[in-house]
């Protein structure tokens, strides 16, 4: 009952939750006393994680946070949830997300925006949690949850760990299978975890992944015990900071907490490498053709037959067209617009084709980059957690500046983490992100715990 408590107590002010479902709760929790009782307790016996709301749960609605998906029970559960359930994880709750992921703020949720539950010094102002997994990373803050899921599709696992204190992890692409999530834009979708520690965000990370079958593009390997990579030393270890991120106008503050975070790697004696990734400034341009690009095919399918709302039209096209007006958010139609109007004929070579290209580009920075190091170093995000409508009644671009140094893992499916680093002249939490080579998870575990 005490998770369910907790969530409920704090729903009114933080408003994370749209789901929160107390028989399950308790079932499980039992469930897991009982095991434990006998001693057969499962790595993850009886503890609660928070379910991102696009992780089908069977017999609970999921709406990816969108008015189109209102009413849609999945009679499915998705791999993510099946793992982590089977690991002995407790379901308490779903929570909110900006609208089909698509967000830095979560802001566009169909249940209104997530609150933060950290406040700037001496003021009353709410801030956001960050997006798209906020709400999950606000329950976790909060102390409601001892985990949360997310999915990370151009940061939306590792700009709302770090707005909100946490540690978040993308892991390889492949690595925790997409099957039974709602998908934003296939090619970059990332599920994964947030937690208060290192360790415990190992622990998750572990236990979400694995090969899957029903997951074309899942990693078939064994997945190593993350856990085993918290401690390690990182002597030795050559770490790169790459000098396209010092970017124009980035705060004195989160320049200085990199500068640290360099200090205290040297300090653990590890060798700090210069190194450029020259393409990093065609990343977010070439993320923001790219994932409109795949949700406009994947949005597709919501049309009101098949899932959820449907408004009734005179004909076919015109229940279409109403469903999918009344359904989908602002956000979500500017993204499918971008979408088919990038794939369209005439467009698509100008657009999406050279897309792909700059991808590929960015990849090879990447190789050329990890054959000199063994991780990479940056800041997460531009700045702390910022006031509720402060940007996103702004341009669109300024919301998406965000992800400037996160989207870049994600074009290149390489594992990142963000790791609390400090505080802003506002007690505002602030983030540093660690990037690895492919499938190396735990070279970015250890050094990730060695600035903890
Ligand atoms: N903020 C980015 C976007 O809006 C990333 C979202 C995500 O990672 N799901 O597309």
């Amino acid at each position: 009952d005490f998770v369910v408590d907790a969530a409920e107590a704090a729903q009114p002010d933080l408003n994370c939750f749209c789901v929160i479902d107390r028989e399950r709760a308790l079932a499980m929790a039992m469930a897991s006393d009982e095991r434990i009782a006998k001693g057969e307790a499962r790595p993850l016996e009886g503890v609660p994680v928070a379910m991102k709301d696009l992780f089908a749960v069977e017999g609970v609605e999921t709406t990816a946070s969108s008015n189109i998906l209102k009413g849609f029970t999945p009679t499915y559960e998705s791999t993510i949830s099946a793992n982590l359930w089977n690991a002995g994880a407790v379901f308490f709750a779903k929570t909110a997300m900006d609208e089909f992921a698509m967000g830095s703020s979560n802001e566009t949720a169909c249940t209104g925006p997530v609150v933060n539950p950290w406040r700037a010094k001496g003021s009353s102002e709410n801030l956001v949690p960050g997006g798209s997994s906020g709400g999950s990373t606000a329950a976790v803050a909060a102390g409601i949850s001892y985990g949360g899921t997310g999915t990370d599709t151009g940061g939306s696992i590792r700009q709302p760990a770090a707005f909100t204190g946490l540690v978040g992890v993308k892991p390889t692409y492949g690595r925790c299978s997409r099957w039974g999530a709602v998908a934003f834009a296939s090619s970059l979708d990332h599920p994964g975890p947030v937690a208060k520690t290192v360790r415990d965000s190992a622990i998750l990370t572990r236990e979400m992944a694995g090969h899957d079958p029903k997951d074309s593009t899942s990693h078939p390997g064994e997945v190593p015990d993350f856990e085993a990579a918290v401690g390690k030393s990182v002597k030795g270890l050559r770490i790169g900071v790459p000098k396209e991120y010092r970017m124009d106008g980035m705060p004195d503050e989160i320049e200085k907490l990199w500068a640290e975070g360099v200090e205290w790697l040297k300090a653990a004696g590890a060798e700090i490498v210069d190194v450029s990734l020259p393409l990093t400034k065609y990343a977010l341009p070439a993320y923001y053709i790219i994932a409109p690009a795949e949700a406009s095919s994947n949005l597709a399918r919501f049309d009101g037959m098949r899932y959820g709302a449907r408004v009734e039209g005179e004909d076919l096209i015109d229940t279409y067209e109403k469903t999918r007006g009344a359904g989908f958010g602002h956000e979500v139609q500017r993204r499918v617009l971008i979408g088919t109007y990038v794939l369209s004929a005439g467009y698509y070579d100008a657009y999406y084709l050279k897309a792909l290209k700059v991808r590929r580009r960015i990849l090879e920075d990447f190789n050329a980059a990890f054959g000199k190091v063994d991780a990479l170093l940056t800041p997460t995000t531009p700045s702390a957690a910022f006031p509720i409508g402060s940007k996103a009644d702004a341009s669109p671009i300024e919301m998406y500046l965000n992800d400037i140094f996160t989207v870049t893992a994600n074009i290149a499916g390489v594992p990142a983490i963000s790791v609390p680093a400090g505080l802003d002249g506002q007690g505002l939490p602030l983030g540093l992100q660690v990037i690895t080579r492919a499938l190396d998870e735990e070279t970015m575990f250890s050094v990730a715990a060695a600035l903890e």
